[in-house]
């Protein structure tokens, strides 16, 4: 025989004459706030009471449907030996440890409330920061990343700031950037070559930087893969 709930107004686990019965969960007020007094007078503070004569005892129940759906715990879980987690739904729901009842549907609106959203964890909120810095850095990496030489040619101008010294020239195989040193004979002081086949030739004053001496500014290999490795000025 399910108990009736004990929130004014609330038809839960009464059946009417010719109605279906409809099994609503219910929880002992005294069970549930055991050894709490300060949740017990929360608890009893929340409920609507017809008068102030409760009878509060073992039978004295409250149902599910006064209770936030955060209280609510309807799957138990279990870490298994090798780590994976195992779920399984409750037959008969269970309340959290700090649930207390705040939803009293057939009451003035006024005895209802909502719970204060959760605080989240320290540990959760450095997760999701954490996962939104991967985010930002995997979308610098795609939009950094050269993806061809002829997107390069294309887009080039945009990585190099309006105030560099550097002057360019496009042709069918190479990418050059060069800055010419008008002080005396005009020459071309440095140049950055990039070809089809992403290599990067520097030139020094009229010399080729030997390729093994390049690794520290375009990385191993010679070769331009990111825009980021253009950051010149
Ligand atoms: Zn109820």
């Amino acid at each position: 025989m399910p108990r009736h709930c004990c929130v004014t107004g609330c038809s839960s686990n009464y059946t009417r004459k010719n109605e279906k019965s409809e099994f609503t969960s219910t929880f002992s007020v005294l069970s549930e706030c055991k050894g709490n007094d300060e949740k017990l007078q929360n608890w009893l503070r929340q409920i609507p009471r017809p008068t102030d004569n409760f009878p509060l005892n073992i039978n004295t129940v409250i149902c599910i449907k006064h209770f936030a759906e955060e209280f609510i715990i309807r799957i138990d879980t279990a870490t298994r030996p090798d780590g994976s987690v195992l779920s399984v739904p409750r037959k008969i729901p269970k309340l959290a440890k700090d649930a207390y009842p705040s939803i009293f549907h057939n009451c003035p609106s006024y005895l209802s409330s909502e719970p204060p959203t959760k605080r989240r964890k320290p540990e959760d909120r450095q997760a999701e920061m954490q996962t939104r810095d991967n985010q930002a850095l995997q979308q610098f990496l795609t939009l950094d990343k050269v993806a061809s030489f002829q997107e390069l040619c294309l887009n080039f101008p945009k990585h190099i700031p309006q105030s560099s010294l550097w002057n360019f020239k496009v042709t069918d195989s190479c990418l050059l950037f060069y800055i010419v040193d008008l002080s005396d004979v005009p020459c071309i002081r440095v140049s950055i070559r990039v070809t089809d086949a992403m290599s990067v030739i520097i030139c020094c004053g009229g010399y080729r930087v030997d390729g093994r001496n390049l690794d520290w500014v375009i990385g191993k290999g010679g070769k331009l893969e990111s825009y980021s490795q253009l950051t010149v000025s």
